[in-house]
């Protein structure tokens, strides 16, 4: 009678832990969905298929983190990882410090982003003075801030040419869809005598993204269900969009009503919440 009643509070006590996590926590699959690879919904809501687990060492680069077992993404992201930090390493640059991909199946992260949900977001470190290290050597590691802490502009000793051509070569291929820079480094960027600007269109501002910049690629040919985004506006991106981000912000408006509670994330797509059930059915 004891131990029914153990097993019973050991029952309700799993089902509220995994109430907690939304009774869906992606983070536990340790190893990618059986099927050809497919991505389904939009990069923040979405899950995939099919995922390869990017090699933790390769030429111009080092998976940095391994043990967060965020290496996984859809081949597309593989290969466009692996030509990246290729095309880096013939110019003498890197290794490159690859950081979070998807998790093996994809879906939301139990911490850390609010994308990176179909394996098609990557993320790569500025800092370019890691040696190789064996896998068990890179799990404490973190990026850094390319940003003086004191001006909030970009830390002369810290940026180097380098980095904006890790930029450059990134945003300049055709599988990329934009890329997440924070509004310092795009300023960096749009000032720089580039023979051609098209590449720029792709370097998006955004708040954060000093230590680190988020690679997105398109939707793959293989996936009708892989939700796109919107495109960038035509043009480089360095005019009103850029600058309005170093205004200064206006005050705000006094709050006639208790501002509403956070509106809780949307539902995964249908397809998503499907396969998760099936793979935890057994
Ligand atoms: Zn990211």
């Amino acid at each position: 009678m004891r131990k029914m009643a153990q097993s019973i509070g050991l029952a309700i006590a799993t089902a509220l832990v995994a109430g907690a996590a939304g009774a869906t926590d992606w983070g536990s699959f340790t190893g990618p969905a059986p099927g050809t690879p497919a991505v389904i919904g939009s990069y923040s809501n979405g899950c995939l298929t099919g995922a390869v687990a990017l090699p933790l060492d390769g030429p111009g680069y080092q998976v940095v983190r391994p043990g967060r077992l965020r290496y996984f993404g859809h081949p597309q992201l593989i290969d466009f990882v692996q030509d990246f930090a290729g095309a880096l390493a013939a110019e003498g640059i890197g290794p490159i410090a690859v950081a979070d991909l998807a998790q093996p199946r994809g879906g939301p992260m139990t911490y850390g982003h609010v994308s990176h949900e179909t394996g098609l977001d990557v993320d790569v470190w500025f800092r370019l003075d890691l040696p190789r290290l064996p896998q068990d050597g890179r799990e404490g590691l973190d990026d850094f801030s390319m940003l003086d802490g004191d001006t909030g502009l970009l830390d002369p000793e810290l940026w180097q040419p380098e980095m904006a051509r890790m930029l450059q070569i990134a945003a300049s291929d055709p599988r990329v869809a934009r890329i997440f820079i924070n509004p310092v480094i795009k300023r960096e960027m749009c000032a720089g005598d580039w023979e051609d600007r098209d590449f720029l269109r792709r370097l998006r501002a955004w708040r954060g993204h000093d230590g680190h910049f988020h690679i997105r690629l398109n939707c793959p040919a293989d996936s009708p269900d892989c939700q796109p985004q919107t495109p960038p506006p035509p043009g480089d991106g360095c005019g009103p969009d850029l600058m309005a981000w170093f205004e200064p912000p206006s005050a705000p408006a006094p709050a006639a009503t208790p501002p509403a509670p956070r509106p809780a994330p949307p539902p995964l797509p249908a397809a998503c919440r499907q396969l998760f059930d099936e793979w935890t059915a057994s």
